[in-house]
């Protein structure tokens, strides 16, 4: 089984896929914890260069071959083995991430950061993808409570960049109800956890 958690800024995705993981591994399944950009040494290099770049920074269709790139190596060298072995993969972001950040955001496009995927990973999906959605209000004070407030990790997005990034997942997880789960990310970590297990309670009586 391949899992995985999309959603902005602060929506608390990384504390749910551990979460998850540790959960998964209590109940005796083989897990894989992992997350994008990132997963593998290749990946986690490429990572650098997004978050940190050199020069003037990337265009965006460097960025969006970057990340491509970086789930390329991740897909080829961990998901895909791990899913081979039997083992479940929890992953903290995936293809839905560019879809939302390069596609809408960056307006790239869908088609385009399709395209790359499916040239880059042979168009690998996960059997769902848990959006985490929660007010922006919470976000905000969760980020100050955390960072001191909101920054972007790219560097230079503006607040609209991140506000239609949130839109985009949102609508991901309206128009394709086969392939998202749309988590309210409101409230204590331990409440959104069970809102987890509740939405992929299928995949454990299969
Ligand atoms: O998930 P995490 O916060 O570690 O991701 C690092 C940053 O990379 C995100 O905050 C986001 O701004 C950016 N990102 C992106 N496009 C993606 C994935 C992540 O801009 N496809």
């Amino acid at each position: 089984r391949f899992i995985a958690f999309e959603g902005g800024e602060g929506m608390g995705k990384s504390t749910q896929a551990r979460m998850l993981a540790d959960a998964l591994e209590a109940r005796g399944v083989s897990t894989c914890l992992t997350r994008e950009p990132g997963g593998t040494s290749g990946a986690e290099a490429i990572r650098g260069l997004l978050l940190d770049p050199p020069g003037e920074g990337w265009t965006k269709e460097a960025e969006a071959l970057l990340f491509a790139a970086a789930r390329a190596d991740h897909v080829a060298r961990l998901i895909r083995p791990a899913l081979e072995e039997g083992r479940w993969v929890v992953c903290d972001r995936f293809l839905d991430s560019s879809r939302a950040y390069q596609g809408a955001g960056g307006g790239l496009g869908d088609k385009t950061v399709r395209e790359l995927h499916a040239i880059g990973s042979d168009g690998l999906l996960p059997d769902i993808t848990l959006v985490i959605d929660a007010e922006a209000a919470e976000v905000d004070r969760r980020l100050t409570e955390r960072d001191g407030g909101f920054s972007d990790a790219i560097g230079g997005r503006a607040a609209e960049y991140h506000a239609s990034v949130n839109a985009a997942f949102r609508d991901f997880a309206v128009k394709e109800p086969d392939r998202f789960a749309l988590i309210d990310g409101s409230g204590s970590m331990e409440d959104v956890h069970a809102r987890v297990l509740h939405a992929l309670s299928p995949l454990f009586v299969e």
